[in-house]
């Protein structure tokens, strides 16, 4: 097996080189690989700030910083897993269908060969074209969705592609398994009352931010694992699931959110779900004062890959 992993930090400064995630090599291809790093530059669906296409670059520079081993999972994910960064999809600035087009395209080859993808936005509206991507290799899959927001609105402007829409389209393009779907954290001003039911008529289960505070996370990693149980699920985190205090570099944030730690803490207890995904979405790095935002989202992704090594890991000692 190829073993691809970071250039070793001790050897190398961090601050050298070519910014790919976690200094991984950038390569090509997926062969002797378990997971890719996929950036996703596409701002066309944002309904209010725009600069999320800077997203994947940003990730990519303070990524940097990360180091090989967990202490929390007790886990030296390259001693596991082997990984590259694949680059970015190509997309089509100002035209979301082509753009759509071209990565369902693209990640299809990816995904078709087995390995585990890991997306950088991009806005949210990336996250569609790749559950249908997702949906052509493993059917439709469990969505366990981190967000401030549902995302599950009919139209915006009379159009149906935009950030606020992707998981409507998913329910009615039978991308997902909605019966294990969930969605965690909403929060803050909507436009109106009966935007509450959407998501809950499409059939989602939803844990408003205000009910994790009255129930606490213990509880809400319990309702998680019974709403997906074996399925194969695909993880879509939204940076502005975070409190604006801790990631304001995003493009609709909400006050009241969950702090960095929390997100943390939250990913890794749901380490043992059959993931099949992940995706990191709405960095937007000219809101992001010292990084902050970028520095949240790489670690996220560093958690994605501890959980997959986490799991490579027990399969080979059962
Ligand atoms: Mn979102
Ligand atoms: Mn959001």
């Amino acid at each position: 097996m190829n073993n691809y992993k970071p250039t070793d930090p001790i050897k190398s400064p961090r601050f050298s080189g070519i910014k790919t995630f976690m200094r991984l090599p950038h390569l090509k291809t997926t062969e002797g690989v378990d997971f890719v790093i996929i950036g996703v530059p596409s701002d066309a669906g944002a309904s209010f700030r725009t600069g999320q296409r800077e997203g994947p670059a940003a990730i990519r520079k303070v990524s940097a910083l990360l180091r090989g081993h967990n202490p929390i999972l007790n886990i030296s994910p390259f001693d596991h897993v082997s990984g590259i960064d694949y680059g970015d999809l190509p997309v089509v600035p100002g035209y979301i269908e082509d753009t759509y087009k071209r990565i369902e395209e693209e990640l299809s080859l990816i995904v078709d060969t087995d390995v585990i993808p890991i997306l950088l936005g991009g806005d949210h509206a990336v996250t569609l074209p790749e559950l249908r991507a997702i949906k052509k290799k493993h059917g439709p899959v469990a969505l366990v969705h981190f967000d401030a927001h549902s995302d599950t609105i009919d139209d915006y402007f009379g159009k149906p592609y935009n950030h606020g829409t992707p998981f409507k389209r998913a329910v009615e393009e039978n991308l997902l398994l909605v019966d294990n779907s969930i969605q965690v954290g909403l929060r803050g001003s909507i436009y109106s009352e009966d935007h509450l039911k959407i998501p809950k008529d499409l059939g989602f289960e939803v844990i408003t931010a205000d009910e994790i505070r009255k129930i606490g996370l213990v509880e809400l990693v319990k309702r998680i694992k019974n709403r997906v149980g074996d399925a194969k699920v695909f993880f879509t985190f939204d940076i502005d699931f975070v409190d604006p205090a801790y990631a304001p570099g995003t493009g609709t944030p909400e006050v009241g959110g969950f702090t960095s730690g929390e997100a943390l803490n939250l990913i890794r207890e749901l380490k043992d779900l059959n993931y099949v995904g992940f995706d990191i979405v709405e960095v937007l790095p000219s809101f992001d004062p010292a990084e902050i935002t970028a520095l949240l989202a790489a670690n996220i992704v560093y958690e994605f890959i501890s959980i997959i090594a986490h799991k490579k890991s027990k399969e080979i000692s059962e």
